[in-house]
């Protein structure tokens, strides 16, 4: 079962307790389903839940009696549910119900129950572990901005966008997305979707330290090959002799050992100095073969 499947099927077992928020939770439903558009009367879906969530809240707060009819898929093996609104006269009275339906989002409780039916029959949420992506395709761009308005009551960041003259609003980040779970109600989504982040933080955590690791020994490295060059110019143009005593185990050390670290240098001295120590005695090499032509 998808993630979306998953939180949906979690939804639908929702009832508001409060007369306000059935209500609301009928409105976004049938307001997302388009069944309150001239156009349309019938809404299909592949969730049977859905349809019957549907058919059951037209019948409770407009008194439709709407019908489910069920037909097989054109490709694949299971079946789409379509609900279908009988007559023009019952069409009429469910968008009689919702005619300025402004005063059906007034109360704060109702909100979450409004996203829920919206997010029921027109929204999709992107497996976790792909992306953080949820959105409803809210069609027209009035129901993308009412939905919008919405989503800034409740404070959760979303954004908008036109994909082929149809409405898209959309919410991109982790912690926008489990909010919206929990207000709509699917809790065991939100919490599967945190416990994903955990993991990819964790995940990316690690992956940036081990680049971090291997910009540290490219850093050696290209410091070793500036060190390496200037003994090899050093005992060209001098001869091994020429390098002064103090300096000539480090020298050969470091020629031996170009990917060595100053502290894996240090301890493979015959006399173990210090760290600094050796960055000195590495630094004086490089001055003297600098001054020498
Ligand atoms: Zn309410």
């Amino acid at each position: 079962m998808s993630y979306s499947s998953m939180a949906k099927s979690e939804l639908c077992r929702i009832r508001p307790e409060s007369e306000c928020c059935q209500v609301a939770e009928a409105y976004g439903l049938l307001l997302y389903a388009k069944l309150l558009s001239e156009r349309h009367d019938s809404y299909s879906t592949d969730n049977k839940a859905i349809a019957s969530l549907i058919c059951e809240c037209a019948a409770s707060v407009c008194g439709v009696y709407a019908d489910v009819l069920t037909y097989p898929k054109s490709s694949g093996g299971t079946h789409r549910f379509a609900v279908k609104i009988p007559n023009a006269e019952q069409k009429k009275m469910i968008c009689a119900r919702f005619a300025g339906a402004g005063n059906v989002l007034a109360n704060e409780c109702c909100l979450n129950a409004f996203l829920r039916g919206a997010f029921l029959v027109c929204g999709t949420v992107t497996e976790p572990q792909k992306d953080y992506h949820l959105e409803f395709a809210a069609g027209s761009q009035r129901r993308c901005e009412i939905l919008a308005g919405v989503m800034q009551r409740v404070g959760i960041h979303s954004h908008q966008l036109q994909r082929n003259d149809r409405w898209v609003l959309y919410v991109k980040d982790a912690d926008g997305i489990i909010n919206l779970m929990n207000r709509m109600g699917a809790h065991y989504a939100a919490q599967n979707l945190e416990q994903t982040r955990t993991v990819r933080d964790w995940r990316n955590n690690a992956n940036r330290r081990v680049n971090c690791d291997q910009a540290n020994i490219d850093r050696t490295l290209s410091a070793s090959e500036q060190q390496c060059a200037a003994i090899r110019k050093l005992t060209e143009k001098r001869g091994f002799e020429g390098i002064p005593p103090e300096l000539r185990e480090i020298a050969a050390l470091r020629l031996e050992n170009p990917e060595m670290s100053l502290r894996e240098l240090s301890e493979s001295l015959s006399e173990p100095i210090t760290r600094s120590g050796v960055n000195h005695r590495l630094k004086k090499l490089m001055e003297l073969a600098e001054e020498t032509q």
